[in-house]
């Protein structure tokens, strides 16, 4: 933890213990677990807090039924972190989620609805400037506010002046805070809708820091979608890797490269089919997220490999991209051969690889050159491969 002007401990809690139905069903769960610009949305909120270097501590409220998703949404960054069951309400789940923090010595919190994926560290700094009294960050309002009756009709047009649209996080002194909570809970008073309207009811005063039009609350799926369009538009996280591979020639009646058996007098030697083109292209994936090279995944020595078709490697570089949530945009390879010729099965070998990366052919690229005679492919003594692969990740890229 960096060293802070002051000695001040802060802490946040982080509420994410609703169902979210109005953002509809999902196979990846409540919308706190969606993915915007594939990562989770609670990973995104959690990352602001983890990386702040004014935030010592921080607690998690979940849904009882939610952490097993909770574990493989955040995956790193629940290190440290503390994470409790939460109640039936958003006041029940900050106050399990406050109590949580009660001995770890905090002068002051910040709670945060981890549906506001968007929180970044200037907003946790203006949040956090002085929290001797509440600090609400907060929008002015834009929209002409309406009053209407119950059928619908307009009753009057509220003046906007002094109106303001209330964000989280929400920065409270700890202790108060915490006691508020507890006081409205004694009194079963559970009908609040942010920890501001129970820090006015206890008599903490509450101060308007600027919110960030950005900070968003994702509450419908259209909301989801478009964070994944404003995301898009920002930094991609876009990787290249590279690869290298060749391999002698010895006895057979054809080559294998990129997938497709040509027929030739030689074949090319090695542990498995020898395919210089798929070798090339699995490291260049590996390369994408550091996963090591081929032999670190399919050890020559390991007997199981003995003449195993390449694509088995492809495909498992494929695995661990993707498991990483990565996406392929492109790959390229160029076969350097005096012979055989290359060009009457380009076609073939990119249907083979498209197949295999699950892109489309205009993003697999073959090429083939000579060696213009130099050097050991140019003496025929084997063929040499390079290829490049580039990856789009999750997240953006570092500051
Ligand atoms: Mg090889």
């Amino acid at each position: 933890m960096q060293k802070t002007m002051s000695n001040r401990r802060i802490g946040a809690v982080l509420v994410a213990a609703g169902r979210g139905e109005r953002a509809g069903q999902s196979v990846e769960g409540p919308k706190q677990y969606r993915k915007v610009g594939g990562e989770p949305v609670i990973r995104r909120a959690l990352r602001a807090f983890r990386k702040h270097p004014l935030i010592s501590e921080i607690s998690v409220a979940i849904h009882a039924e939610d952490f097993e998703l909770f574990r493989q949404a955040v995956g790193d960054l629940a290190e440290g972190v503390t994470v409790v069951p939460g109640g039936p309400t958003r006041q029940a789940s900050t106050r399990l989620a406050l109590l949580a923090l009660q001995d770890k010595n905090l002068n002051g919190v910040l709670i945060h609805d981890a549906v506001r994926p968007f929180v970044d560290a200037a907003l946790i700094d203006r949040v956090c400037a002085d929290l001797s009294v509440g600090a609400l960050p907060a929008v002015p309002v834009s929209d002409t506010i309406k009053k209407a009756d119950k059928d619908g009709i307009v009753v009057t047009t509220v003046p906007r002046a002094d109106l303001y649209a209330a964000q989280t996080p929400q920065g409270f002194p700890f202790g108060k805070i915490l006691e508020a909570h507890e006081e409205a809970f004694r009194q079963g008073r559970e009908d609040f809708t942010d920890d501001a309207a129970i820090a006015e009811w206890a008599g903490i005063p509450v101060r308007i820091v600027e919110g960030s039009p950005d900070n968003v609350k994702l509450t419908w799926a259209k909301d989801i979608e478009m964070a994944n369009a404003r995301l898009s538009q920002s930094f991609p996280d876009v990787r290249t890797g590279n690869g290298y591979d060749v391999h002698s020639f010895g006895e057979g009646d054809h080559v294998t490269l990129c997938g497709v058996a040509i027929p030739y007098h030689r074949a090319l030697s090695g542990h498995s089919d020898a395919d210089v083109g798929l070798h090339a292209l699995t490291d260049a994936l590996l390369a994408t997220c550091g996963a090591g090279d081929i032999g670190t995944h399919f050890p020559p020595s390991d007997m199981r490999w003995k003449g195993a078709a390449s694509r088995i490697f492809v495909e498992e570089a494929v695995r661990i991209v993707r498991e990483r949530g990565g996406r392929i945009a492109n790959a390229d390879i160029t076969l350097i051969a005096e012979a055989p010729k290359v060009g009457p099965h380009r076609e073939a070998m990119t249907a083979t690889l498209s197949h295999m990366l699950k892109i489309s052919p205009d993003r697999v690229s073959i090429k083939a050159t000579t060696n213009e005679r130099m050097g050991f492919v140019g003496r025929e003594e084997g063929i040499a491969a390079i290829a490049t692969a580039t990856v789009v990740y999750p997240g953006e890229l570092p500051e």
